[in-house]
């Protein structure tokens, strides 16, 4: 063909024949570009198709909607079935996001549109939302939306797209799963762990509101224990579920009862209108268990005692308005059950401060803050120091020195009790060990050692007091163990068995406090005590006649039994005589001296080792001034 051109090339010239021939050749080379476009085109068309087609069968046989969001012309659009999942099969969308997010459930909003922002800005690669959307029909279904991003380089997105699945079945299994596992299988009721979780969130609400306040009862059934024994605990249960039927009928719907284990019971109030309300629901659920429970054959009455607490937005959490409600109840158990008492709010910094202090002490041991302070008991002859009692003092870091009389019953309320007299026996007695040897005399000196109650209904206790004897070298006789009346009301064979071994121990035993409490003389010769402590009262009371014929008959009784008297709180020189007058041996209290500090009682035994070196001549006619010899000044 290029042949054929060229005679012609010979008449138009050169150049021009050149253009003519190029231009053929690229209209040539068009033409097969074009082609193969189109061939390009029409495979690909082909690919998309099937893709398309492939992609919505699988998106057909997931169920799943599909959406596609175009950020550049801010245009989205829904597929039928998207419609369709939503009931909007029939409606107008309009081709905007908005269709899809002002459906979407109040409290899962701000999630969805954190989710969708950060897919936007790239810092999260894909979206996947569980949230609520509106169905058509108002209610709410569970949808999980997947979608990527379309970008060109770091550039903010061309478009998002993605699918939406139907989860709401899942969802309810789960919910179901999920309740399953909140039920008291029992009764039914809602149990300990979804009542716990509902009254977190009703305080973090309340938190948030300064106008509303909450509730919570918690219930006790009354001497159930004893029932439960008595019935078996087949028909025990059985009374259980009835009386969580009686109950539930006392609650209005939105109040949450539960079965918080075994014969407890708590109701939530959300949102009170009125604090009577509360009051209300108690007083309606002690009537409803106030008729008779039939029970098989048996009819059976029961109580219940119940604890009621307010809470508003000053909670600091939901384990204080148990804590609160908790307290009540015991209180309405402790004044005579079958009652129900409201936690006083004023009572909660007096609770608080108590609590803190408890804490405290149970960690005072190992920080060492304890000590042992000592108080003379003397003789009421010569005024001889014969033993010291010893008393527990707590160096509290912030409260400074504290007597027993202000943590001991706290002790013994949370069993701190136990250790501590452990220790101050063993401190007391490694003390005495040390002044029995530097200040020898014919009579060694002795210490005497408080007892709990608690402590003594320990069948450890008599080894335990063998051991710390046998540590410290220190003979049992040296050591007085002091217990108290109240021990005597309710002796079991038990007792009487620690006791008896203790005193077979060689270990003396002494009546504290006599007076105080059953303040009968008559038990005395069943117990193996060695002495008798005067209480206080009696002593100052002396001048009363019959406080002094009390400590006279004491005394005399006690002379008969060969036991000692020590006579307590002796605060002047006038009692002290007049009690050694009625025949008292032993003297102790602020007129012979304070307690004191281990370093100002040796202080004290020094100057009686000094004194005696230089008179021995105390005269028994010598009328009774121990203040001459231990002056309370020295006293702490
Ligand atoms: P208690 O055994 O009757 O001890 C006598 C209490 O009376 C002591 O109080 C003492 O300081 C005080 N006192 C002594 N003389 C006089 C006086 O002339 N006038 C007045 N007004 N008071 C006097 P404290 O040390 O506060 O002890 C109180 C109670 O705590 C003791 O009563 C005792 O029952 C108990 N206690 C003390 N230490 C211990 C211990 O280590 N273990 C146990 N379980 N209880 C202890
Ligand atoms: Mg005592
Ligand atoms: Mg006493």
């Amino acid at each position: 063909m290029w042949a054929a051109l060229l005679p012609l090339a010979a008449v138009v010239g050169a150049p021009l024949l050149w253009s003519l021939v190029r231009q053929r050749r690229s209209r040539a080379r068009r033409a097969l570009e074009m082609t193969r476009l189109d061939n390009k085109l029409q495979r690909a068309r082909h690919a998309l198709r099937q893709s398309e087609e492939r992609y919505a069968l699988a998106a057909l046989a997931a169920n799943d909607g599909l959406w596609d969001w175009d950020l550049v012309r801010d245009r989205c659009d829904f597929s039928p079935r998207w419609r369709g999942m939503l009931g909007l099969e029939h409606t107008a969308l309009l081709p905007l996001a908005r269709e899809w997010l002002d459906r979407v459930h109040p409290d899962d909003a701000t999630r969805l549109r954190a989710d969708i922002e950060a897919l936007i800005a790239g810092t999260s690669p894909r979206l996947e939302s569980e949230h609520r959307l509106r169905h058509a029909d108002g209610t709410w279904r569970w949808v999980l939306v997947r979608a990527l991003a379309l970008r060109e380089g770091d550039a903010r997105p061309l478009r998002i797209a993605g699918s939406m699945t139907d989860i709401s079945a899942r969802k309810r299994a789960e919910e179901e799963l999920r309740r399953a596992a909140m039920h008291d299988a029992l009764t039914g009721l809602v149990n300990r762990a979804y009542f716990l979780e509902s009254l977190e969130r009703a305080v973090a609400r309340v938190q948030r509101r300064p106008d509303k306040t909450i509730a919570l009862l918690f219930l006790d059934l009354d001497r159930f224990k004893q029932i439960n024994d008595g019935l078996g605990h087949l028909a025990g249960d059985r009374l259980l579920t009835s009386i969580a039927r009686r109950l539930q009928g006392c609650v209005r719907p939105g109040d949450v009862l539960a079965r918080l284990g075994g014969d407890e019971f708590a109701v939530l109030l959300d949102d009170l209108k009125d604090p009577t309300d509360a009051t209300r629901i108690a007083e309606r659920m002690q009537e409803a268990l106030h008729g008779p429970l039939r029970n098989d054959e048996s009819e059976v009455i029961v109580t219940a005692s119940i604890g009621i607490a307010f809470g508003g937005a000053d909670l600091e959490g939901h384990e204080e308005l148990l804590r609160d409600a908790d307290l009540a109840m015991y209180r309405a158990k402790a004044s005579g059950k079958a009652r129900f008492e409201v936690f006083d709010t004023g009572s909660r910094a007096t609770e608080r401060a108590r609590m803190e202090l408890e804490n405290d002490l149970r960690r005072a041991l190992e920080r060492g803050e304890l000590r042992v302070h000592y108080q003379p008991i003397v003789d009421a002859g010569d005024g001889r120091i014969v033993a010291f009692e010893a008393l527990a003092r707590w160096a509290h870091p912030q409260r400074g020195l504290l007597n027993a009389a202000s943590f001991i019953p706290l002790a013994e309320e949370s069993g701190t009790i136990s250790a501590l007299g452990r220790w101050v026996l063993r401190e007391a007695l490694a003390q005495l060990a040390q002044w029995q040897r530097d200040y020898p005399s014919e009579r060694p000196l002795g210490v005497s050692v408080n007892l709990s109650p608690r402590e003594v209904l320990q069948p450890r206790l008599p080894s335990n007091v063998a051991e710390a004897l046998r540590e410290a070298n220190v003979a049992p006789e040296s050591l007085a163990l002091e217990i108290t009346e109240s021990l005597f009301i309710d002796t079991g064979d038990a007792t009487l068995a620690t006791l008896r071994e203790l005193a077979g121990l060689g270990v003396k035993l002494h009546l504290d406090d006599f007076g105080t409490g059953y303040s009968s003389l008559s038990y005395l010769h069943r117990f193996p005590i060695s002495a008798v402590k005067i209480d206080r009262y009696f002593v100052s009371r002396l001048d009363a006649a019959e406080c002094e014929e009390i400590v006279r008959s004491v005394v005399e009784l006690s002379k008969r039994l060969g036991m000692d008297t020590i006579a307590e709180g002796a605060e002047s020189d006038e009692q002290g005589v007049r009690l050694r007058d009625i025949g008292c041996n032993l003297l102790q209290g602020y007129a012979c001296a304070r307690p004191v500090p281990p370093r100002e009682a040796e202080a004290l035994l020094a100057r009686q080792a000094g004194m005696s070196e230089r008179s021995r001549s105390i005269s028994s006619a010598r009328v009774f001034t121990p203040h001459s010899d231990i002056h309370p000044s020295l006293g702490a």
